[in-house]
């Protein structure tokens, strides 16, 4: 390894990847350190997700201003490039359906904030949420046309393929494990597969460490004072053929958000949901698959790697989504996918900042969803702090 690089990107998530990506498409040298064998068999976000192309309802301006504005940005994004370099992905729509009088009034401030973010979402009532989705059950809905899902794993891999293609360089199955700050840089201290330990000056380094994000935000600055708290999400699923009642459409399907208590705190929450799974005919037509995903049923996770154990029992999953699929049963579900995501505490938004003792080290913190849908509005905003900050 040369002994200055002008360019260090720990994480090959999507968030890594895409800064990879854009950063090398500008010319820049740029390196990416992965310490999983490669990401589409790795623990981490990217590879255990809900796949949801988010069209930017969620996120109030003043609350969570990055994801307000990088969602919608991203979603557009997103789109462009999934039809260009194929893709596997389907721009089905989504419902979010209120099945109570008292959760009306929620659908409205949802639509104001989807039309301050500039993302398409109509209020409808239950006739014609019917004729979207004949097998839901709801007083009214949001309409947003804009929503999808994308197969995130072909998303990694054209990521990763157009960065190569453009010079960066990915060393997977090797671990960022010091990182000093010096006056050129930062000095970053790299443990191979087989052990050997190898030191380097990068000019730059961009931590998109996802669930390892606070720490690696620490190895450069020890005062730092940022905490991932991990959060398990579980999915289950069932097979749309199964049963005549079953047969929802190729939509995702969402409760109003409603707030949930953890150990750290209380939170808004998507909901658990229902979202189409894709498949790829031999003709090349991407459709749903039999399979729909319901969840993810979030609670802490016991650590950073807590993907084992058991499910939660099936009928937790299904009295989540009973109000507005009250056909699904118990039997009908199976255990799908586990995932934790890199919730920052305290924070509800990203937490996109050079560090303040080591501006050569800029962080992207807490990197939850909808980080996969942003993440080449992400690229975007992370290129453009770099030439700012030359
Ligand atoms: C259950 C679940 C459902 C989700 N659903 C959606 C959704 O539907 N839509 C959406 O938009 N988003 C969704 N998300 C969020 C989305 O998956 C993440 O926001 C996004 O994938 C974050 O990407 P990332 O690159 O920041 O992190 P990651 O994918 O976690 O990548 C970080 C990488 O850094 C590597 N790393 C860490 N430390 C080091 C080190 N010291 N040295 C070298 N490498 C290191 C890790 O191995 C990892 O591969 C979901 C997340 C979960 C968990």
């Amino acid at each position: 390894m040369s002994e200055s690089l002008e360019i260090t990107v720990v994480g090959a998530g999507a968030v890594g990847a895409a800064v990879a990506q854009a950063l090398a498409r500008q010319g820049r040298e740029v390196f990416v350190i992965e310490k999983n064998p490669g990401v589409t068999q790795g623990e981490n976000q990217s590879s255990r997700n809900s796949g949801v192309i988010h069209a930017g309802l969620y996120y109030d301006s003043q609350t969570r201003p990055l994801k307000a504005r990088l969602c919608p940005a991203g979603n557009r994004l997103l789109y462009e490039f999934c039809e260009r370099y194929q893709v596997p992905h389907l721009q089905c729509g989504k419902l979010v359906a209120a099945t109570r009088q008292e959760e009306l009034p929620a659908l409205e401030l949802y639509q104001a904030r989807a039309a301050a973010n500039g993302a398409p979402c109509q209020l409808i009532d239950a006739d014609a949420a019917r004729e979207r989705e004949p097998l839901v059950k709801a007083l009214a809905a949001l309409w947003l046309p804009t929503s999808g899902v994308i197969d995130p794993t072909a998303y990694l891999h054209q990521l990763y393929a157009l960065a190569a293609g453009d010079g960066a360089q990915f060393l997977t199955q090797t671990e960022v494990i010091a990182a000093r700050p010096q006056a050129e840089g930062i000095q970053v201290t790299l443990r191979y597969r087989d052990g050997a330990i190898d030191e380097f000056l990068t000019k730059r380094l961009i931590n998109c460490a996802g669930l390892y994000s606070d720490e690696v935000a620490r190895l450069v600055n020890p005062a730092s004072p940022h905490r991932i708290d991990p959060m398990r999400g579980e999915a289950a699923c069932f097979y749309r053929g199964k049963r005549p009642e079953l047969g929802v459409g190729a939509l995702n399907i969402y409760p109003t958000p409603y707030q949930v208590k953890l150990p750290g705190g209380s939170y808004w929450t998507v909901g658990v949901h229902l979202t189409p799974t894709l498949e790829t005919t031999p003709q090349g037509e991407v459709k749903p698959s039999p399979a729909v995903t319901v969840g993810p049923l979030n609670f802490a996770a016991a650590h950073k790697e807590d993907y084992g154990g058991q499910h939660r029992p099936m009928a937790d999953f299904r009295d989540q989504v009973a109000g507005f699929f009250p056909q699904l049963t118990e039997d009908d579900l199976q255990p799908y996918q586990v995932g934790v995501q890199a919730r920052l505490a305290g924070h509800q938004d990203w937490l996109l900042e050079f560090d303040p003792k080591a501006p050569a080290c800029l962080n992207l913190l807490g990197f939850d969803s909808p980080a996969l849908t942003a993440s080449l509005a992400i690229a975007q905003e992370v290129r453009e702090m770099i030439s700012e900050n030359q």
